[in-house]
């Protein structure tokens, strides 16, 4: 696969052309984990141990490799989806294989129970000072968050984790003031706020048209609902374990799902904004 152009000296993906530069951008998205935060980084292989462990206890399991790669798949398609609609298919395997499920929500709590004690350092670490904000940030986000912002874009940001959970974080990463628009969550066992309840809020409260909103993400779950809201869509395809790098398979999926440009990280953030805007 390769992009219809590299904008030169950089490496700014640019897939498809349509949307872009048809009119100003007044709007964007931005999805939290993983594209603009790193605090969370690893959450697969939190979820992943505990759905095998979980499945394997069920009285007709498959084998284990067999498990693992079902769940490995499961989780690389519902990445960007909302927990408790991850941990409703969870229910379901488990019922499936004979099991006595628990209901999404016991198992969401679970699952936030262990991912607490993964990430209970980093914000440990922000919370006290010792661990830089940057660090935990995809490279260039505030560069990217402030060359939209002195355009004139309004910021939303829209996340699958709980509301106060995205709030809190964004705070110790020092963006959340960047979000004018709003900081939106999922809201506990509620199944109410996802990614495009607010696109679609957010174009109707505002009577835009579709590239007036651009959607920002590393999941293909938002560009595609971008892309269905006829937005434009920037994936961003860091490899949140090595920042700076480029994940390979989040890249594919980006450009599967339509994304219009993919960018590495922010890094090149006033090329990029300069451009979107012709
Ligand atoms: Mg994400």
């Amino acid at each position: 696969m390769s992009a219809a152009f590299v904008l030169a000296g950089t490496r700014i993906e640019v897939w498809r052309t349509e949307r872009l530069g048809r009119v100003s951008l007044r709007h964007a998205v931005f999805d939290f984990d993983g594209t603009i935060s790193l605090i969370r980084e690893g959450w697969q292989s939190v979820m992943t141990p505990m759905m095998v462990e979980l499945l394997g206890a069920t009285p007709r399991a498959e084998e284990k490799p067999r498990l693992e790669r079902l769940v490995r798949d499961f989780i690389d398609e519902s990445t960007g989806r909302m927990t408790i609609l991850q941990m409703e298919w969870l229910a379901g395997a488990v019922s499936a294989r004979g099991g006595a499920a628990r209901t999404a929500a016991d198992y969401k709590q679970e699952y936030l129970r262990r991912l607490g004690a993964h990430i209970a350092a980093r914000i440990t670490g922000l919370q006290q000072g010792y661990t830089s904000p940057d660090s935990l940030l995809v490279p260039g986000s505030r560069e990217v968050l402030a060359a939209l912002g002195s355009r004139g874009v309004v910021l939303h940001c829209a996340s699958g984790t709980d509301t106060p959970d995205v709030r809190r974080e964004a705070e110790l990463l020092g963006v959340a003031a960047s979000f004018a628009g709003g900081i939106h969550g999922a809201d506990g066992a509620s199944r109410s706020c996802s990614k495009k309840q607010v696109i679609q809020r957010i174009f109707s409260e505002h009577g835009l048209s579709g590239p007036e909103l651009m959607v920002v993400g590393d999941g293909y779950v938002e560009i595609e609902e971008g892309r269905a809201a006829g937005a434009v869509c920037l994936g961003v395809a860091t490899d949140e374990a090595a920042p700076g790098r480029v994940d390979e398979r989040k890249r594919e999926r980006l450009v599967a799902a339509g994304a219009d440009v993919i960018v590495p990280d922010f890094r090149e953030a006033q090329i990029l904004v300069d451009y979107l805007f012709g």
